[in-house]
């Protein structure tokens, strides 16, 4: 099972991806974490990434391909995995589909998240995230038990340098344009979803796993 999870940044496409995965038991992979990972090493490359995430523009597609090719031939990958941040444009999604041709693979879902463009904004504005284990909290609607510390391993949460509004703002508007014309681009393929966002946790993740074993189900809304 390959499953892309689409979304603008803050639409909760990581949270659900993560557990997704976990429901799947394949692993999740997030783009933006593997380039950030790459970044924290400083080697050449690294600093390259850094310093695209830090201003909130899209790594290159050869450095993004070359991390996303490299993750997916890894052996946990055999039997699928749900991948979140990626592709990003239409570019990036028709090389994918190459790259997965030879390896005589395909996505069988692209599930993209809807979320309305003010509630994006505050959601950015109060995530805080883990950087030993990866959760995602936020400070309003998904409080950590003791503020500031991660339930699941007790590290002390961050917020990520790209999360400021300046950087936000820009992110959300470079995205929801691209993501369009990448929205067009599986629509034509007969694979891509539409999941309203605005709702609870619970209630995306039920329908995700509804889609999955293709229940159909009244709240999918088809594009
Ligand atoms: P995310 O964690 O998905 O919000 O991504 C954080 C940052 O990583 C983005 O603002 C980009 O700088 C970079 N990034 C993530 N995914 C991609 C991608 N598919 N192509 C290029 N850059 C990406």
């Amino acid at each position: 099972m390959i499953l892309i999870l689409l979304g603008p940044p803050g639409s909760g496409k990581g949270t659900q991806a993560q557990k997704t995965a976990r429901q799947l038991a394949v692993p999740h992979l997030s783009v933006g974490d593997l380039l950030r990972k790459e970044a924290a090493k400083q080697s050449a490359l690294g600093k390259q990434i850094g310093a695209s995430l830090k201003q909130g523009e899209l790594v290159s597609e050869a450095i993004t391909l070359q991390i996303v090719r490299e993750r997916i031939q890894q052996t946990d990958c055999e039997n699928g995995f749900v991948i979140d941040g990626f592709p990003r444009t239409v570019q990036q999604a028709q090389t994918f589909n190459k790259l997965l041709n030879k390896l005589r693979r395909k996505p069988d879902h692209v599930l993209w998240i809807d979320v309305d463009a003010e509630s994006l904004l505050e959601r950015l504005s109060g995530r805080r995230i883990c950087p030993n284990c990866k959760a995602i909290y936020h400070v309003k609607f998904r409080p950590p038990l003791k503020p500031g510390i991660c339930d699941r391993c007790g590290q002390i949460l961050i917020q990520r340098s790209d999360d400021t509004p300046s950087v936000i703002e820009k992110r959300i508007r470079q995205s929801l344009t691209e993501m369009e014309k990448l929205k067009s681009f599986y629509h034509a393929q007969g694979i891509l979803r539409t999941i309203d966002g605005n709702r609870e946790e619970w209630q995306i993740s039920d329908e995700i796993m509804r889609i999955i074993r293709n229940v159909r189900l009244f709240m999918t809304i088809e594009v």
